[in-house]
């Protein structure tokens, strides 16, 4: 194979890569069906023609939204929701006004040492009365920035997962553990974490949602007041404030690892059959 074409190659694999796809097979041509592994390529043989293209075993996902997965789940109607916060039954529900009054109440907070490094405190983001909620753990460098949540990279591959869930970001609320930026983006100190989390338990409470994501282990340990590997808490339906709490990876670990984009999109999908949605269509080619 011509130098040129092996770089073209190698081109489109990152790019299949990128996509989350890493499986791939020989088109049936009635001879050879063996899968071709990307990770043993010095074993496998490279195909002499790059084109026509692989075709991938796995869906891509999140990005192009996976094709009609069937939903395996249906809706738990008979989950027992522990009711485990303080007494919010003043703004339970209440939407933009509630988070009006929690963030008037925040004000320029100092009531940890994570105000004296943080540029933006990163409220929320959202609607105010989603049914979905996500919480991440605390902004990086791009969020302390613009004073949004998700708005780096690891926000694109969360856009990126929403719109598969069939939703756009506009019709979630996405928030996270703290509100202002940990240094070196190191994971929130127990102190910080304490200190933020009744301003968010305040705002799930006033936006109620059905479901909550919790995003990587920080989100799914103090949501659910528990020190347990995220494997011990994934695929499943825990009770949360009232809603129901699906806890899968966070999306910075995702973009290092994206062979467990598959495993997240399956979390997702618990997630969606709670909500009764059908994912997004791939856009027709
Ligand atoms: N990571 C998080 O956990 N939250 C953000 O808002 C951004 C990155």
């Amino acid at each position: 194979m011509s130098p040129e074409r092996q770089a073209a190659l190698a081109a489109r694999l990152n790019y299949y890569r990128d996509l989350g796809i890493f499986d791939f097979y020989r088109r049936a041509t009635g001879a050879n069906h063996e899968p071709l592994s990307i990770e043993g390529e010095a074993a496998s043989p490279v195909p002499a023609v790059p084109a026509p293209l692989p075709i991938a075993t796995t869906e891509a996902v999140f990005s192009p939204p996976p094709e009609e997965i069937p939903i395996a789940r249906k809706p738990s109607a008979t989950l027992p929701l522990i009711v485990d916060t303080p007494d919010y039954s003043s703004i339970a529900g209440k939407g933009a006004p509630a988070l009006v009054e929690i963030r008037e109440e925040l004000g320029d907070c100092t009531r940890c040492k994570l105000s004296r490094t943080r540029n933006k405190i990163v409220f929320g983001d959202g609607d105010p009365q989603a049914r979905l909620l996500f919480v991440g753990e605390g902004p990086g460098a791009d969020e302390d920035a613009k004073g949004l949540p998700f708005v780096g990279r690891g926000g694109q591959l969360l856009n990126n997962m929403i719109h598969a869930m069939g939703l756009k970001r506009e019709q979630v609320y996405i928030a996270n553990i703290v509100k202002c930026r940990p240094p070196q983006n190191r994971v929130p100190e127990p102190d910080e974490a304490h200190t933020c989390f009744p301003f968010l338990e305040r705002q799930i409470a006033a936006v109620q949602p059905e479901v909550i994501v919790a995003l990587g282990s920080t989100a799914a340990s103090y949501l659910l007041d528990v020190k347990k590997p995220l494997s011990a808490l994934r695929g499943r339906i825990h009770a949360s404030r009232g809603a129901k709490l699906i806890v899968t990876y966070h999306p910075a670990f995702l973009l290092r690892d994206p062979r467990q984009k598959k495993e997240a999109w399956a979390d997702l999908q618990i997630a969606m059959a709670e909500l009764g949605l059908r994912p997004a269509k791939a856009p027709s080619a």
